[in-house]
Formats: structure tokens, sequence, C-alpha cells
């Protein structure tokens, strides 16, 4: 089945379904409201216009759109691909710094060895 978008005038969203062709022009409940979502014709995409790199929709908000969702804000800066700050606040950084890692492989490499160690004196004392 062919993927058509969708605007939803409720939440001034659009959301794309796949829809076999012939009921291609019916309306489609939005994923969000449950409204009736009408079909963006591609005759329709004129309706967008190509600002800062951004689809922005015609009336101009001053607004910006990242995949189908309204931000403030351009994306600025280096972030995470396909998400953008407004959207996708930024998690705590869980990765360690290579001293970090280093000093990890230290303590488990002195455990291995310690774990040697009482074994052969276990070992022994048997
Ligand atoms: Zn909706």
């Amino acid at each position: 089945m062919p993927i058509y978008e969708y605007y939803c005038e409720h939440c001034d969203g659009i959301f794309e379904a796949l829809r076999p062709m012939r009921e291609a022009s019916d309306p489609v409940p939005c994923p969000i409201c449950d409204r009736d979502g009408q079909r963006i014709m591609p005759t329709e995409f004129t309706a967008f216009t190509m600002r800062d790199g951004y689809p922005r929709r015609i009336p101009d908000k001053g607004t910006y759109w990242h995949l189908g969702k309204e931000v403030k804000q351009p994306i600025r800066g280096p972030v995470r691909p396909n998400e953008h700050p407004e959207l996708n606040p930024p998690r705590p950084k869980p990765k360690p710094t290579k001293a970090e890692l280093e000093e990890q492989r230290e303590r488990e490499e002195m455990m291995k060895k310690e774990a040697k160690h009482g074994l052969v004196t276990r070992r022994r004392l048997n």
C-alpha cells in the first residue's frame, strides 16, 4: 500500500498513513486526536516554502518544523541525528571518558589477577 500524507486541522499537524490507493482521498483519523485528517495532495505542497533549509508552512508563523513537529528554534550546534533539542531534551551523558574506561579496565585486570591468585593459594593450602 502506498503512503499518503494527511493534515489534521485540530492539531495543525501532518501525519502519514498507509492506504489502499482507492481510499487515499478519504479522511484518515488523526493519530493524536482521532479527528478526521484530510489528505494533502501533492499539488498542495506549494503551501510550504523553504527558508533556512527548513520547510515552512504558509502563512509563516516564524516557527520551524522538525519531522512534522513545530519548534521555535532551528537546530543549532551538534545534535543527535533526527532529534531536536526542543522535542528531545538532552539526556545525561552515560558515556565514560577514556580515563574512566582505562581505570575500569585496570580494576577488572586486578580483580582477575586476584581471583587467579586466590585460586592458586587455595589450591596450595589443600
Ligand atoms: Zn489531530
